[in-house]
């Protein structure tokens, strides 16, 4: 099964993939993270995707369908994947839709978060992430145990540099002008679900369970 999670960013498309991941039985591939780990590596690819991640521009097209093709040539990928964070244009969504057409699979369901940009706001300015696993806390509502540790690897959790209160609003006004056309597209060539993710964790993960299944 191919699935992509869509919608702004701080959506909480990271926080479900999860869910997902577990019911659908696929690899998770967010390309966000694929870029941070890139970052962390200090590999030339990790430093172009900064100086766009850290403006909250995108990264060009050609540089992200090289790494989604690569990944998804790795054995785990074979039997359908979990999309987070990409397709973030219509380019990007029409190659996609190309290269799982040539395998003979397609995308089975976009599960779009919704999610008003000011909650967006709020939720990004106040998020803080593990450096070295990714894991997302919320000063307000998930801080980790230990204060700047995170809990799950022990490293240390910070804001990233892309959570900041301007790039946050930079972010959105991508996300409109070109991500969510990838929604209109979408909608006339697979089956979308709309979830209202502006609700509890736990209740946003039945709802995206359901729409899975449906
Ligand atoms: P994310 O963690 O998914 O919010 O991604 C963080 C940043 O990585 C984005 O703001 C973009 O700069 C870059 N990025 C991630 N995925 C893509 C993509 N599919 N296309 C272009 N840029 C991307």
């Amino acid at each position: 099964m191919d699935v992509i999670l869509f919608g702004p960013p701080g959506a909480g498309k990271g926080t479900q993939a999860v869910a997902v991941c577990n019911t659908v039985g696929v690899p998770h591939v967010s390309t966000g993270d694929i870029f941070r780990r890139h970052l962390r590596e200090g590999t030339e690819l990790g430093l172009l995707a900064k100086s766009f991640m850290s403006k909250g521009e995108l990264v060009p097209d050609e540089t992200v369908v090289e790494i989604v093709g690569t990944r998804l040539s790795e054995p785990d990928a074979a039997g359908g994947v979990l999309f987070d964070g990409f397709p973030r244009t219509v380019n990007q969504a029409v190659l996609l839709d190309g290269w799982l057409r040539a395998r003979g699979r397609k995308v089975d369901v976009v599960v779009n978060l919704v999610v008003p940009d000011e909650v967006v706001h709020a939720r990004l300015s106040g998020r803080r992430s593990c450096l070295s696993c990714g894991a997302s806390y919320h000063l307000l509502h998930l801080p980790p145990a230990v204060d700047g540790v995170c809990d799950r690897c022990g490293a240390a959790v910070v804001q990233r540099d892309d959570d900041s209160d301007d790039t946050v609003w930079r972010r959105l006004e991508t996300y409109h002008s070109q991500t969510a056309p990838v929604l209109e597209w979408a909608r006339s060539s697979c089956r979308v679900v709309d979830v209202d993710a502006n609700q509890a964790i736990s209740d946003v993960r039945l709802a995206v369970v359901a729409a899975l299944s449906s």
